[in-house]
This record gives structure tokens, sequence and C-alpha cells, in this order.
């Protein structure tokens, strides 16, 4: 194997992802993490229309389907929890359905694009990129841990609050969209009987669901419409004072899910944001999965993003046999009309997921209802479709044979 070496900052999905790519190009890949250790943890994502193409070319679905979160679909409950209006999972077909069938908890997918991996991929743990010094043969990394290495291209697929984009391109402030909504999510290790539906109970403004996880536990989400509250994404405890506050004399299961959120030590709240940037890449660096775009968890095509666009920037990074700079440029090229589409919100947009208003809500669970009758289910699947937006192209036969 020849030496062109890429760094990927970040082991969640697109980071692996990328490693295993790269590796069938004859690039080799060098993982940091910054966790101690694998992150198992996380909400339960979707795989779907290309996202699920790609998966099936890693050779990685008979592992999926093996941990497969068995989930109905979406179920519109009152207070009480009586169900108001359903959307099955298999009322759509496609990129953009609310729900899908293939649903998989964020870890076991870490885990089997890590073990795919395991045997050629070096994964620091425990480190983050301080710094990084391009030259004309490479760029000069330094670890917070004081370790100096250099590789060829350095790849920033470390999230939402990517460091690598920080590093390179500037504060997130620039590039991160706050849609006006928080999201805090938690485990429920035994919220009792979910009959397999992700149900959800909304007042004006503020929202509250269970989610079935493998394993008989859930998933709490708790989400609110921007209060003007500064949230310090790094003050858990205060992040915790305020749902309390927020969710205050809210009805269903508020004060079980908000003893749920205070018991978690992975307890975890954020504003709901998309990443807009006019160049994912600058110089021998390049951005990936969330980091560059993440579309919010509201459009449910994050684990779709990240899969799609580590196998293009790994297959044209192999096809342009070690020159970066159009590598980068057919990856912006081919991923550009993808990442528009997925980013594109469901109608309504973050006033549809938290309507401000009890019309609004009521509107919500009628149009659900409308929805399992033609012509409607046409017309919003048709609106819903993201599966068309780019051809993808094939990598097989296109391995790099040597590198300069
Ligand atoms: C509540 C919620 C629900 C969601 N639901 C869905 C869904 O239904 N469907 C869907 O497709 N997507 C969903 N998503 C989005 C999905 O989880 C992400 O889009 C996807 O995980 C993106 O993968 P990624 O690899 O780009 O980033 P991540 O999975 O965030 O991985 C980034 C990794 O980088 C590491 N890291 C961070 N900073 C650094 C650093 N400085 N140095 C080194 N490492 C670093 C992190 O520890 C992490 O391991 C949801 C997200 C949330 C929050």
């Amino acid at each position: 194997m020849n030496e062109y070496s890429v760094l990927i900052s970040g082991a969640g999905i697109a980071g692996p992802a990328l490693a295993h790519w790269l590796h069938r190009q004859g690039i080799r890949p060098t993982i940091v993490e910054q966790a101690p250790d694998v992150r198992l943890g996380g909400q339960a994502v979707d795989l779907r229309g290309l996202g699920e193409v790609v998966a099936e070319r890693m050779g990685i679905m008979p592992r999926v389907r093996e941990r497969i979160v068995h989930e109905k679909g979406l179920r519109y409950i009152d207070s009480a929890g009586r169900e108001l209006a359903t959307m099955p999972a298999d009322l759509f077909v496609g990129d953009g359905s609310p729900v899908t069938e293939i649903e998989i908890m964020k870890g076991d997918l870490t885990e089997i694009l890590l073990d795919l991996i395991d045997d050629h991929t070096e994964v620091i743990y425990g480190d983050r990129i301080e710094s990084m010094v391009e030259g004309p043969d490479g760029v000069e990394v330094t670890f917070r841990s004081g370790l100096v290495r250099t590789f060829d291209v350095v790849v920033g697929a470390d999230g939402i609050h990517s460091g690598v984009r920080a590093l390179a391109f500037g504060p997130e402030a620039d590039y991160v969209v706050h849609l006006g909504a928080y999201l805090g999510y938690c485990t429920v290790p035994d919220a009792g009987p979910l009959d397999d539906w992700f149900d959800m109970y909304s007042e004006p403004g503020r929202m509250l669901a269970l989610r079935p996880e493998r394993g008989g536990s859930a998933k709490a989400m708790l989400a609110f419409a921007a209060t003007g509250a500064d949230v310090d994404r790094r003050d858990v405890a205060s992040q915790k004072r305020l749902l309390r506050e927020v969710f205050d004399g809210m009805g269903w299961r508020a004060g079980e899910l908000l003893a749920a959120a205070d018991a978690d030590a992975d307890f975890h709240l954020d504003t709901v944001s998309q990443v807009h940037m006019d160049s994912w890449t600058r110089g021998r660096v390049a951005l990936l999965g969330d980091a560059g775009y993440c579309g919010s968890p509201l459009t449910g095509m994050g684990t779709s993003l990240a899969l799609v666009g580590a196998y293009v920037l790994a297959g044209e990074l192999g096809r342009a046999a070690g020159d970066h700079a159009a590598a980068f440029a057919r990856y912006e090229e081919i991923m550009r009309p993808y990442v528009a589409t997925a980013h594109t919100l469901a109608p309504g947009g973050v006033d549809g997921f938290l309507p401000r208003s009890r019309f609004m809500l009521r509107m919500r669970v009628l149009s659900a209802r409308l929805m399992h009758h033609w012509p409607m289910r046409q017309i919003v699947a048709r609106m819903l479709d993201k599966s068309e937006a780019i051809e993808l192209p094939d990598y097989a036969s296109t391995s790099v044979a040597a590198m300069p």
C-alpha cells in the first residue's frame, strides 16, 4: 500500500465510514477521537435512500438488520396517552419520509462501522487536533497530547461543533444556524409498553416524545421553542434546571421524563441547528457529515448524508490519485445538490415540529390523518422524497494504483 495518508477527526458515523472507503482506495486512514473510548450512546437514527445504498455497498446491511429498532412509526397522542393520529413507517417510501423502516441506534451503527475498519485503521482515542500547519507536502498536525505528525489531507468528521472547522474555517457562529428550537434527550430505562410506536405529545411550543430502543429501554426527547435563554452547551446542570422551568405544568409523562433526564449521565441538550457553508474544503482540509452540512435532527438525513459524503469523498480522492484539489472540487460538485435537498425541512419547518398554538396543533393532527388517504399521500410523498437528488458514482473499479 502507498503511504498517502488522511487524518480523520471524529469516530462517529462519517469518520469510520470514510476510513473504510479510503482503505478501499489504497489510502491510509488514521482517526483521532476526543472521547476516551468508543461512543456507543445516542439516539435511533434512520438509514434512508442513498444512505442505505452506500450501507449495502459497504456490506454492513446484514449486521444493521440484526440490530434494527422495530418502530411502527410516529404516533401523536393526547395528554392521557390516547392516540390522535399515526404516521406509520410504511406510509411513505424514500429519503424524505418522516419515519423509515430502517432505524438503528447510533451507537450500534458506530460499532458496526468501527468493526469494519478494525484491521486497517489506527484509531487514537482521548486526543484531538490542537493546531494544523499546511505546507506544500502536507499538513503538520499537533495533537493535544503533544504528538506531532504530518498527513496529506485532514478531514473534519467531528460533528456539528467541529474542532477542525473552527481551526481551518473560523468561528462556529459563522456557519451554524440556530433554527429556533432546543432538543434534549435521555434514556428511560423502563418506559413501560410503547407498543413499538414513537409517541409524541405536544403543547404549544413544547414537545415530549418517547421512542423505543433496542433492548427494552426508550429514548425521551424534550423539545421546546427558543426562549431567548442563552443555553450553555457544556453546563448540564443549568440545562436540566431550564428544562424544569420550560416543562413545568406539562401533561402526559412530563414528571417522569424530567426525572429520567436528571438521572441520566448521558443527558444531552443542544440547539436544533443547521450548518451552512459556501465551501467545505480549504487547502488540504475537508469537512464531512455534520461538521460541514448538518441538516438538523428535523430532516432525519444526517446519517445518510454522512455515509454518502464519506463514500464520495474517498472515491474522489482515489480517482484523483493524490490531487486533493481536484478531488475536493468533485466532492463539492457531487454533494451540493444532495445536501441542498437534504437541508429542506418538512412543510412547516420548526413550526411544524413545535406548533406555537392549539389551533396549529389540531391542524397537524388533521393533516397526519389526511396523509393516510390518496391523493394526499402521493402529494406529500413527492414533496418529501429526496432520493433522486444525485446519481451515486461507482468507484468500485477506480482504486488508485499509485500515489505521488
Ligand atoms: C436528537 C437527534 C436525533 C437525530 N435523529 C436522526 C435521525 O433520525 N436520522 C438521521 O439520519 N440522523 C439523525 N440525527 C443526526 C445524526 O446523529 C448525525 O447527523 C450523524 O451522527 C452525523 O454523523 P457525524 O459522524 O458527522 O457526526 P457525529 O456522529 O456527531 O460524530 C462526531 C464525532 O466526533 C467526535 N468529536 C467531536 N469533536 C471532536 C474533536 N474536536 N476532535 C476529535 N473528535 C471530536 C465526537 O465525539 C463524535 O464521536 C439525529 C441527531 C440528534 C442529535
